[in-house]
Formats: structure tokens, sequence, C-alpha cells
């Protein structure tokens, strides 16, 4: 089935099985979901959400993330791992922050992208879970579903994305790209998909192939 054709039960699929998705990382504001998407790099949410509560306290605004001595945020964070680059990253994140918007986190994919180190993923985590704007987050779990479904045979995230962008309505890309993440990481796992058990069966490329029908 082409991927216009089986859209459509698919986004309803996933809407009756993940009516409740949200993202698993701890905010209150938009620069908080900032740091700590980028805390979560080679980290598990459950961990970032254990080291965030302490370092939003101490560093509640962009400002203070740019006058912190590298080695000070290094401590607050190494829990999270690759701290040194991380610390370096929120030091950056924090500067650039202050002087081009005024502390403020902006609201628009395109300036978000210019902040150092952020990319079109994490722009999207911040727009559409922190700012209700509308992003696509392929991060590796989202590629990896909808390639198995067969909505995409592009392997580079940005042009996954934009695959996506043209088969999705706008209003559903932030809830789309969390439930297919909640289901890479609930079912359609990297190295062992449930696939007798998936409710995206009928739909999938990669599993009516592996179930040899
Ligand atoms: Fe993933 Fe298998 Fe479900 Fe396809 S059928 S989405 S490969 S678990």
């Amino acid at each position: 089935m082409e991927p216009a054709q089986k859209i459509g039960p698919i986004l309803k699929l996933l809407e009756t099985h993940y009516p409740q998705v949200h993202v698993t990382l701890d905010f209150t504001n938009p620069l908080e979901l900032l740091v700590a998407t980028i805390l979560s790099a080679q980290c598990t949410d459950e961990r970032v959400n254990k080291v965030t509560p302490a370092l939003f306290k101490k560093y509640p605004a962009a400002a203070h993330y740019a006058q912190a001595p590298l080695p000070e945020l290094e401590q607050a964070i190494y829990q999270t791992g690759f701290y040194h680059n991380k610390a370096k990253s929120l030091k950056a994140l924090g500067q650039a922050l202050a002087e081009k918007f005024g502390g403020q986190v902006p609201a628009s994919l395109e300036e978000l992208v210019k902040l150092p180190g952020i990319g079109r993923k994490t722009a999207n985590v911040v727009l559409g879970n922190a700012f209700g704007i509308p992003g696509l987050m392929v991060d590796t779990h989202c590629g990896r579903v909808s390639q198995r479904l067969g909505l995409t045979i592009a392997k580079d995230p940005v042009k996954i994305e934009f695959d996506l962008m043209t088969l999705v309505p706008q209003e559903r890309w932030t809830r789309f790209s969390l439930q297919l993440i909640w289901h890479g990481r609930a079912i359609c796992t990297a190295r062992n998909p449930q696939c007798p058990g998936c409710p995206l069966l009928s739909y999938c490329d990669y599993g009516q192939q592996a179930m040899g029908q």
C-alpha cells in the first residue's frame, strides 16, 4: 500500500493505542525543555529528570548558564554523561540566548536552529511541546518506525522529517511523532520488534515481510 493510502488508518490506530502521549522530560518552561533535551543526548529521560530539578533551581535563566564557570556546570550535570561537551553546549546556549534573544527561547524553527548545538529535532521538541507549535521530532525511534512502516525510504532524519511533513496533517505533527517514539520504545524496538501483536501490522511493510504475509 502506498504511504498516502495508509497514513490515514495509521494515524487512527496511533490515536487509539497512544491517546495520552507526552514528552517524558520534566519541564515547566521552554528554557527548561531546551536544556533537558540537550542533556538527554545519549542518556535516558529518567536519568535527566533526576538531575534537572536541582539544575533548574540553580540556573533559572539563560544568563545563569552563560555566566556559570564550566567546572560548576559539569558538576551539576555529570550524571547525564558526556558532561564536558554538554556543559559547553549549555554555556554557549545561555550566551546566545542572552545576547541575541533577550534571554528568551525563540518560538520559531528558523531562530531555534541558529542557536549553537540545536538541530531540527531539538527545535521541534521545544516548538511542539513547550510552545504548542506543530513540530515533527525525528529521533531514532520515529525514524526507524517510519522506515519500517514504509512511510519513507530516506535514512537522513531531516529527509525523513520532510517526507512525513507531506503525509501527516500539520496539526498532528507533534502527536504523531510522539506516538511513533512511544511505539518504538514499547513495541517496535530496534532489535526485537513485536510484529505479531503490533496494532500497525496490517499497514507495515517490514512487519508484513517478517510475518511472511
Ligand atoms: Fe514495527 Fe513490526 Fe509493528 Fe511494523 S509490525 S510497526 S516493524 S512492530
